[in-house]
């Protein structure tokens, strides 16, 4: 589709941009991580990227206790006996105690940018996308939860000649799918269980929508491949990813399949927003005969499948 008028003004938030990435698209990548989700699965590496506001991040190891974050807070949210430091009723994200905590105590997650400031940062890899074939990834939280803001970039992306990729849940309108998707070359699309009451019990929501739309993404002959988080007492069990790989095979053109084995590298963040991880410390990583099993399982179905992206 022609690029008639790119809105370079129009605002976002992101919470982390990745250089240098190979597992989320084709050649060198730079993933830029949007602020906001609708899901809510109970293992979610970044719990940051849930909430669509800022938000404040305390990290204990980093705190100096020199306690200018309590006297710095405008609204009095900041206790320094208090566990967790932060009385999240009151906090109203303004930042300030973040700004002024250089030991890294408090971190802010999450900024509002615009797409030209975005454009600033990555025109630096022009030269890496060029000679990797690479490109950008715009992932989150879930990306499609600020349609305008994506299709602004996606479409300034596109003007500069480079690949753009998509890693999302798939939960959003049919029409933000529509007005997306010319801006796409590649979708990787999560897909974590057919069966919906399973879906709404660890996941928050319903997976209609993400199968209704995982239709409409294959239909439009992009390229499309699906991801799989293979997590303990969840999916991870033969027929559960048996179901997924026949579902994945029967959408137009999808040849490849990741099943990305369940991790707790964001277990700890989860302290330091003041929230519960509920999935618990003791479930544990499948382990390899488990995974080499699945893989065989997703073969067997005529798709390419890898393990771990
Ligand atoms: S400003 Fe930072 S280092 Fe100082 S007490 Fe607060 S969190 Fe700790
Ligand atoms: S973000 Fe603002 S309101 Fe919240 S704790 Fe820090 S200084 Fe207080």
């Amino acid at each position: 589709m022609p690029i008639r008028i790119i809105n370079y003004k129009q605002k976002g938030k992101i919470f982390n941009m990745q250089r240098f990435s190979i597992h989320d698209g084709p050649g060198i990548r730079t993933i830029v991580f949007l602020k906001g989700c609708p899901l809510k699965c109970d293992w979610c590496s970044n719990p940051e990227s849930q909430d669509p506001l800022v938000q404040i991040m305390f990290n204990e190891k980093n705190c100096i206790e020199c306690g200018k974050c309590e006297k710095n807070c405008p609204v009095g949210a900041i206790d320094m006996l208090r566990h967790g430091r932060i009385d999240r009723e009151k906090c109203t994200s303004c930042g300030v105690c973040a700004d002024n905590c250089y030991p890294g105590g408090l971190v802010k997650s999450g900024e509002e940018t615009t797409v030209e400031k975005v454009m600033t940062e990555l025109k630096k890899e022009t030269i890496q996308f060029r000679r990797s074939g690479g490109g950008v990834t715009l992932s989150g939280g879930e990306l499609l939860m600020q349609p305008e803001f994506a299709i602004e970039l996606l479409k300034a992306c596109k003007s500069m000649g480079w690949h753009t990729a998509l890693e999302t849940t798939g939960y959003a309108s049919e029409e933000t799918i529509d007005k997306i998707m010319p801006w796409v070359d590649l979708v990787l699309l999560d897909i974590k269980h057919l069966d919906d009451e399973k879906h709404k019990k660890y996941v928050h929501v319903s997976n209609e929508l993400i199968v209704k739309n995982a239709k409409k993404i294959a239909a439009t002959g992009k390229e499309l491949i699906i991801r799989v988080p293979v997590i303990p007492q969840f999916n991870c069990d033969e027929k559960s990813i048996s179901d997924i790989a026949k579902f994945a095979k029967s959408l137009n053109g999808v040849q490849h399949l990741d099943l990305l084995p369940y991790h707790k590298l964001g277990a700890n963040k989860y302290e330091n927003l003041g929230l519960d991880y509920t999935m618990g410390q003791e479930i544990k990583t499948p382990d390899e005969d488990t995974m080499n099993n699945f893989k065989k399982i997703v073969e067997e179905y005529g798709l390419e499948c890898t393990i771990g992206g």
